[in-house]
């Protein structure tokens, strides 16, 4: 059986951390009869990781989890956390039973529009399938992956990449320099469900256009943007079809955007479903600026400067590194 476990395996452990991402470019169709819409998205990776540590466990013991870090209080502890999820479905995949302690160390806010709990599904399953010895091949891993939610499979492969279908299936994308992103967090999440109905509602209305083609190419004045590694033109480029669901449901995020771009960013779009605002500066010390002024704004709960693309899932070898090591920059 694969990944039986033995008596060298016990007490072994494999520490994954996998990053957040941003929309650089974020195209909804309208819903199919499954109800799920289909997407046209750009995501990138952002230097901001979540933290899974998988543990060998007696055989029969089920799959245990515990939280810490941003958010624990809103995080779910039971079978519905992505972490279970995806070592159920890991271990369903190998055939093999789902031992395991799991420890989830979050920094990425919950419902945030950053795939938090996606990287969180990400880092369990290379962190299991590193643990059981799976060895199972990075295209399988993806599939498992995108049986869990469709920012997942993203979250294995990280850099910049085209997601269509659900947004699970991915294309890398050719993204020059490093960019640098301010992310302003707001106080309290936003459902990704509800951002959804909202944005239908509003087409069913006629105040937004609809979407019943979807190009399902990176727009050429981005892909130009990302291939030249320019982010002035990038900054022009950024759009989503969700920003003004999520601004319906939050109107303060209009704010923010306001704020951003009259200080002077390159860019700014809500993240995803939001009500993260993803702020694009002109380099570190503009992105220090930007942080500065928009932590003052009264919407802004914090903001953190990041910068993107870095890698997906990735197994933090050696001592107890932090994942907000400076070490792992850049990675
Ligand atoms: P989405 O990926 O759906 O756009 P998001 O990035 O806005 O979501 P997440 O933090 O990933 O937000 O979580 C969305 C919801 O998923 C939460 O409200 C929570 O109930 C559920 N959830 C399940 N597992 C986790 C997890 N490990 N961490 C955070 N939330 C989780």
């Amino acid at each position: 059986m694969p990944g039986a476990p033995t008596c060298r395996d016990r007490g072994r452990r494999v520490v994954v951390h996998a990053p957040a991402k941003t929309n650089l470019h974020l195209a909804v169709g309208a819903p199919g009869h499954d109800g799920y819409h289909p997407l046209v998205t750009v995501f990138q990776a952002l230097s901001l990781y979540e933290e899974v540590t998988a543990t060998a466990a007696e055989p029969g013991s089920g799959v245990t989890l515990t939280v810490s870090g941003r958010g624990v209080d809103e995080t779910p502890l039971g079978a519905s956390n992505l972490a279970v999820r995806a070592a159920r479905a890991l271990a369903e995949h190998l055939g093999r039973p789902a031992d395991v302690v799991l420890h989830v160390h979050k920094t990425v806010p919950v419902a945030a529009g950053m795939a938090g709990g996606s990287a969180d599904a990400a880092a369990a399953l290379l962190a299991c399938d590193l643990l059981w010895r799976g060895d199972l091949a990075p295209a399988d891993r993806l599939d498992v992956a995108a049986t869990l939610g469709a920012d997942v499979p993203f979250a294995l492969l990280g850099g910049t990449a085209l997601g269509t279908a659900r947004g699970d299936r991915l294309e890398p994308v050719t993204a020059r320099g490093e960019l640098h992103w301010v992310m302003a967090w707001a106080r309290e999440g936003l459902s990704t469900p509800a951002v959804f109905t909202a944005l239908d509602d509003a087409r069913d209305a006629g105040r937004a256009p609809r979407r019943d083609v979807l190009d399902a190419r990176v727009p050429p004045a981005l892909a130009a943007a990302l291939a030249d590694g320019d982010p002035h033109a990038l900054g022009a480029a950024l759009d989503n079809d969700l920003q003004d669901a999520a601004v319906a449901l939050r109107p303060a995020l209009a704010g923010v955007v306001g704020a951003a771009r009259g200080a002077g960013a390159l860019g700014a779009v809500v993240s995803g479903s939001g009500p993260t605002v993803a702020v694009l500066a002109d380099g570190a010390d503009h992105a220090a600026e930007l942080a500065r002024v928009l932590g003052a704004a009264p919407e802004v709960a914090e903001t953190r400067h990041v910068h993107g693309p870095v890698a997906g899932a990735r197994q933090v070898v050696g001592a107890d590194v932090s994942p907000d090591h400076p070490s792992l920059r850049g990675r």
